[in-house]
Formats: structure tokens, sequence, C-alpha cells
């Protein structure tokens, strides 16, 4: 079985390849390992190796696992779905939030960050395959949310973030992550510049890479595959 470091090296020179192939640099593009239903231990021998992003779905096992790590100098990403009495851990325990979908839950968190940290990066999800089991602002909707965000002290808005119906059709793939940056484009010439592309998974960061992603988001390629819950 190869090792979590093994693994966290292939997924760098994936990265590095996806980069080099769209005229980028690789350090343009962060990594957060997606550490859900994975035990800390696991998460501290990713961060012997090297990594200190983590991205987790799920509060309650998230926090968990922050607490037992709180030793290690490590970010914490949320990027699952959000329940408007939860805001309050999510405010204080994680450094950036990738899924907010709705006003109202943007203006607890911003309640809710304490002044002693700097305020809560976070990323609005478009639901850019139109599926309707899928969470994320309808494409055209972002920009209103953006508005709200902007206006909220403690929130930083840094992007916007996507999760594609998973296929196998490299153009498909490259569309929906295409319509991810021109809407970000959009957002910038209405006045607000954002810095982040929150796009691409185990099975298709290439694709994202090639239309911009800023942030890969990778699980599997790092931890192996999950437990079916
Ligand atoms: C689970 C998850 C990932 C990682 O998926 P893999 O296919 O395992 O790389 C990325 N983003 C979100 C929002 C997830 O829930």
């Amino acid at each position: 079985m190869a090792t979590i470091a093994a693994n966290l090296q292939a997924v760098q020179e994936r990265i590095a390849r996806a980069a080099a192939a769209a005229g980028r640099r690789a350090d343009e593009i962060a990594l957060v390992a997606v550490s859900k239903t994975f035990p800390a231990a696991r998460i501290a021998e990713a961060h012997a190796a090297g990594q200190r992003v983590f991205g987790e779905n799920h509060l309650q096992e998230a926090v968990e696992k922050i607490t037992l790590l709180a030793h290690l100098p490590l970010e914490w990403h949320f990027i699952g779905p959000i329940q408007s009495n939860k805001t309050h851990p999510l405010a204080r325990q994680f450094q950036w939030v990738h899924s907010v979908e709705r006003g109202k839950i943007a203006q607890r968190l911003s309640d809710a960050r304490p002044e002693g940290l700097p305020p809560l990066d976070v990323c609005i999800q478009v639901n850019v395959s139109g599926e309707a089991s899928k969470s994320g602002v309808a494409p055209g909707e972002e920009a209103r949310l953006a508005e709200a965000i902007a206006r909220l002290p403690r929130l930083r808005l840094r992007g916007l973030m996507a999760i594609p119906e998973p296929t196998p059709d490299a153009a498909l793939q490259r569309r929906r992550f295409a319509l991810l940056r021109e809407l970000k484009e959009k957002l910038a010439a209405r006045g607000h510049p954002l810095d982040t592309l929150s796009m691409g998974m185990s099975d298709d960061l290439e694709a994202a890479i090639l239309e911009g992603a800023t942030l890969v988001r990778v699980g599997t390629a790092i931890f192996g595959q999950r437990q079916k819950a």
C-alpha cells in the first residue's frame, strides 16, 4: 500500500504537470488535503510529510480532530453543507469556509467570528452542473450573495467553489470549471476582485487547473478510498 507521503508527492507532481501544461506556476495552486472519514493519526502523518492545510465536510468529526491535533500548526478548511445552528463552532475553529450559499449563513458566520481572529476567509459555492441535488447557488445568483458578504465585517470573500458532477468526459469537466472561472471574472468586473477558484478533486484536478483553479481539494488520491457510509 502506498504511503501518504508517496501519495502526496504524486499529487504534487500531477499539480506541477497540469500547471506546466496550462503555462502556470505550480505554486499558484494550493493543495487542501481532504481528510474526512480518516482519523487524526493519518492527518498527523500527512503533516509529517509536509502537508499543512486540511479540509473537512462534517463539523462534529472535524472539531474532534482539530482538538486532537491542536499542537500542530494546521490550517482547517470547511467544505461541507452548513447548518445554521452550527455556525458558531465553524466560525471559531476554521480558517476557511468554502461552502457559503446563503446570506443568512454568511451573516451568522460573521457575527460569530471572534474578534481576536482575522476575518474568516470564505468562498461562495456555485452549482455549476445544475443538479437539483447539489448544493450551491445557481450560476448568476453569486453576485447578490457577493454583495451581501462584502458588507460583513468579519468575513473576507476570497472566491468561488464548485463540485461538478463526476464525469470521465474531460471536455465536460473543463466546461464546468470554465463556467466558474467566467463567473469569477464577472464578479471582478462588478468590483469584487477575488483571488480564489476552489475547484478540482482527485479525479478532475488537471481539468480544473487548466481552467484556472487556485486551490484543489484532494482526498482519495492522498488518503485512499473512503469507507462507504
Ligand atoms: C470529499 C470532497 C473532496 C475530495 O474528493 P476526492 O474525490 O476524494 O478527492 C473535495 N471537495 C469536497 C467538497 C468534498 O466533499
